[in-house]
C-alpha cells in the first residue's frame, strides 16, 4: 500500500524573504519538492496555515475586530495559500483538490470525507483550506486532525529550522535538536512547537509527527520513503 502523509505548510514558509504575503519563487520551491515525493507514489495530503497574511490571537489584541472575527479571517488567508499552492502544483501537472471547510464553492469543493478519500485514492493531491471551519484553534491542530481522519501514516510538519529543540535555536546557540521525543516530555517542556491541543490529540491516536526542515532541499523526501532516518537532522515525537 502506497505510503499517505499529511505535510503541514506553515503561511510563514511560504513568505520566503518577505515580511508579509506569498513569494512565487517560494511557492515553486515548496512545489518542486512536493512533485518529487508525488512521484516516489506517495499519497499526498496537504494543510496550509495563514500566518503570512494574519493569526487570528495578533490580530486581535488591540480587540477592536473580535477573537472569532481574526480567527475567521485567519482561516479565509488559509484559503488563499491553497488556491496559490494548487496553481504552482497543477503547474508542474500535478493533480489537485483542495476541500474547505467554509464552504466557498466558487473557488473550491466543501470538505467531504468521501470525495477527499478517493481523490487521495485517485493520486490527486489534496489539499484542507479553511482549517476545521471553527475559531479558536490554528492549522497545528487542524493538520493532526486532518491526518488521523484520512489515515495518514504520519504527519510531517515542515519548519524552517532542522527539528525540536530544547531552545529557540535561533535565539540560543546551545539549544539541543531532540532527535526523538515523546508528547509527554513536548508538554511538560513547553517546547512549543506545536499548540497543546495538537499535541494532545496526536498523543491520543498515536499519530507520529515528523519536524524537519522543508527549507533544505530534498529533505521532503527523504524524510517520508520509509526512512525518516536519511536525513541528519529532524525530530520524531511519538
Ligand atoms: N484558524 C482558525 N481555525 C482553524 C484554522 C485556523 O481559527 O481551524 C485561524 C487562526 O486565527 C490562525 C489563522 O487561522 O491563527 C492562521 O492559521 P495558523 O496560525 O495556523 O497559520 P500558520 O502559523 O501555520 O501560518
Amino acid at each position: 500500500m502506497a505510503t499517505r502523509v499529511l505535510l503541514k505548510v506553515s503561511g510563514e514558509a511560504l513568505k520566503g524573504k518577505a515580511s508579509f504575503g506569498q513569494d512565487l519563487n517560494t511557492l515553486e520551491y515548496i512545489s518542486k519538492e512536493i512533485e518529487s515525493l508525488k512521484k516516489n507514489g506517495t499519497q499526498i495530503c496537504l494543510v496550509v496555515g495563514g500566518g503570512n497574511f494574519l493569526r487570528g490571537k495578533q490580530f486581535n489584541e488591540e480587540k477592536l475586530i473580535k477573537r472569532s472575527t481574526a480567527d475567521y479571517m485567519g482561516m479565509l488567508a488559509t484559503v488563499m495559500n491553497a488556491l496559490a499552492l494548487q496553481d504552482a502544483l497543477t503547474s508542474l501537472r500535478l493533480k489537485v483538490k483542495i476541500f474547505s471547510a467554509i464552504p466557498m464553492h466558487t473557488v473550491c469543493e466543501p470538505f467531504s470525507h468521501g470525495k477527499a478519500l478517493s481523490a487521495l485514492e485517485n493520486e490527486k493531491i489534496v489539499i484542507f483550506a479553511g482549517g476545521i471551519g471553527n475559531p479558536f484553534v490554528t492549522t497545528d491542530t487542524v493538520s493532526v486532525i486532518k491526518s488521523i481522519e484520512m489515515e495518514c501514516d504520519m504527519l510531517l510538519k515542515g519548519t524552517q529550522v532542522d527539528g525540536v529543540y530544547s531552545a529557540d535555536p535561533k535565539k540560543n546557540k546551545s539549544a539541543k535538536i531532540y532527535k526523538k521525543i515523546g508528547y509527554d516530555e513536548v508538554i511538560s517542556k513547553k517546547l512549543g512547537i506545536m499548540d497543546l491541543p495538537a499535541i494532545y490529540i496526536a498523543k491520543e491516536h498515536n499519530l507520529p509527527i515528523v519536524v524537519f526542515n522543508l527549507h533544505k532541499k530534498g529533505n521532503l523526501m527523504k524524510v517520508s520513503t520509509n526512512g525518516i532516518t536519511k536525513i541528519e537532522n529532524f525530530s520524531l515525537i511519538s
